[in-house]
């Protein structure tokens, strides 16, 4: 199963072609033609105008991609073969929702989390409380919940991540893992999938406790394939696959094939929730958010690819269950401030070359601080690991990937300054410069450029389909996206 996906993955992201100016402008217009086609033919997609109870969907999918923004989309859209498309592209409707929180133009993944999960805003790291933290706001899973729906929620970063936790937990702040990991136990929801939970553990190492008390509350607590193959329908589970020191399943780029993926625990939840009164599943795609902040473009494609395939699955579902079903996906947030343009390169672009990195930032600057250690790795070694790992200075591959002197003699810069364990002042932000370094070039090559390592107040694209999918169309605050799933969906009961 693992190998199946995988091969998906991978033929989706088969070698580029030079057709790929075309079709990032092909893409834009289509998009837009979408937008206005959805908006123009509203009543041809009302399911029902009678608005009475049982018009709303019975299965809700809600996929939220952190750090999404439409250059995020694209850009994975643009690095896919010609012949394919995201799927959350093909969708009917789309929509734009600005995403300030309510005490900062710039929101943060609590925030916003919030403000999707319950329709009101709130203050920067609040998990699901009003803005000064006074009072809880009930969130669409609980109301979903005491409708007498199936609940789950999935994330491939920790389960007690911002996100997630909006769903299930209440907070004062998003670092209060502890606190909001042990909510999943009184939630009452049905199936945790994904990542480990952060709250439970110490230096990367699982305390046990919150498993413990998941059991108390009538959890099944599972880990790997096997187990999550065996689950059954009707009782409660918390499933999770291999995950890091964070709690967060790796980056889609760096996995081993038989590594749990986001679509692997959308499938399973799907299973495993299905039943008569119907069902409330989120899916977060955590971690283009992290290769956003880290600038890492190639790993941002591959996450929004691995998100769009978990999106798959609900797909899949809605082709046999069409009139009862509704998918939304959005994002919380921009994320990096991605431009699919940089200066040096003008009006051309190579966003192909991206395909040639074979993993994220984050795993090449734990190789290179093995090398710092060992210091048995020269310059030209290190060049031909730019070779082997981001395609740089390899002409055969493809022209614009030849090195200059000049960015030779930056590369040196930068390798003297990771070697000596300096992290080379303000010229790398916070990373590894030689990675940085590396992925940096590797960007402008391809025509990419960042205006920061944070969030960006950039609005959000919306995309949906299905039994109310038409309510998603037009332009609009992220609180209005949770009121409408808790109108359409009838959950405020
Ligand atoms: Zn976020």
């Amino acid at each position: 199963m693992p190998q199946s996906v995988d091969k998906k993955t991978m033929a989706r992201l088969s070698p580029f072609s030079e057709r790929n100016n075309f079709r990032l402008i092909s893409v834009l217009v289509f998009v837009a033609a979408l937008f206005i086609a959805a908006c123009s033919t509203t009543d041809t997609l009302h399911p029902s105008k009678t608005g009475s109870v049982t018009d709303a969907p019975r299965y809700v999918f809600y996929f939220i991609g952190d750090g999404m923004g439409l250059a995020q989309v694209e850009l994975a859209d643009a690095v896919l073969e010609d012949d394919s498309a995201l799927e959350m592209t093909t969708f009917p409707v789309a929509g734009v929702a600005a995403t300030h929180a309510e005490n900062r133009y710039i929101t943060g993944s609590a925030a916003a989390g919030t403000a999707l999960s319950t329709g009101y805003k709130t203050t920067i790291g609040t998990i699901a409380k009003n803005g000064d933290r006074s009072a809880d706001l009930k969130t669409m899973a609980e109301m979903a919940r005491d409708k007498g729906m199936r609940v789950g929620i999935v994330s491939n970063v920790s389960i007690d991540h911002a996100t997630p936790a909006c769903f299930y937990a209440h907070a004062d702040s998003r670092r209060m893992y502890p606190e909001i990991a042990v909510q999943m136990a009184s939630s009452g929801f049905d199936y945790f999938g994904g990542g480990y939970a952060l709250g439970d553990l110490e230096n990367g190492k699982p305390l046990g406790a919150l498993v413990e008390t998941m059991k108390d509350s009538g959890y099944t607590v599972i880990q790997g394939w096997e187990a999550l193959g065996k689950a059954v329908p009707g009782r409660k589970y918390w499933a999770y696959g291999s995950y890091e020191s964070s709690g967060a399943l790796k980056y889609a780029i760096d996995r081993a094939p038989d590594n749990l993926t986001l679509a692997d625990f959308t499938r399973h939840g799907i299973r495993l929730l299905e039943n008569d009164r119907g069902f409330f599943l989120m899916v977060e795609g955590g971690k283009i958010d992290w290769a956003s902040h880290a600038n890492d473009a190639a790993t941002v494609a591959h996450e929004v690819v691995d998100f769009d395939l978990a999106i798959a699955e609900a797909l899949e579902f809605y082709r046999s269950h069409p009139d009862e079903t509704l998918i939304v996906v959005t994002a919380d947030h921009e994320c990096g401030g991605l431009g699919l343009g940089y200066a040096d390169k003008a009006y051309e672009s190579d966003i192909g070359i991206l395909r040639h990195q074979k993993l994220s930032a984050q795993a090449f600057a734990e190789k290179v601080s093995r090398w710092a250690e060992s210091k048995r790795v020269s310059f030209s070694m290190a060049l031909d690991s730019a070779k082997v790992y981001f395609g740089l200075g390899d002409a055969i591959l493809d022209s614009a990937l030849v090195l200059t002197s000049e960015e030779k003699a930056a590369l040196k810069k930068a390798y003297t300054a990771s070697m000596s364990g300096d992290n080379g002042g303000q010229a790398y932000g916070k990373g590894d410069p030689l990675t940085v370094s590396l992925t940096e070039l590797l960007n402008h090559k391809a025509g990419i450029g960042w205006t920061t390592g944070s969030h960006t107040a950039v609005p959000v694209p919306v995309f949906a389909i299905g039994k109310g999918a038409h309510e998603f169309c037009g332009v609009y605050d992220n609180t209005d996206i949770a009121k409408r799933i808790i109108k359409v969906a009838d959950l405020s009961r």
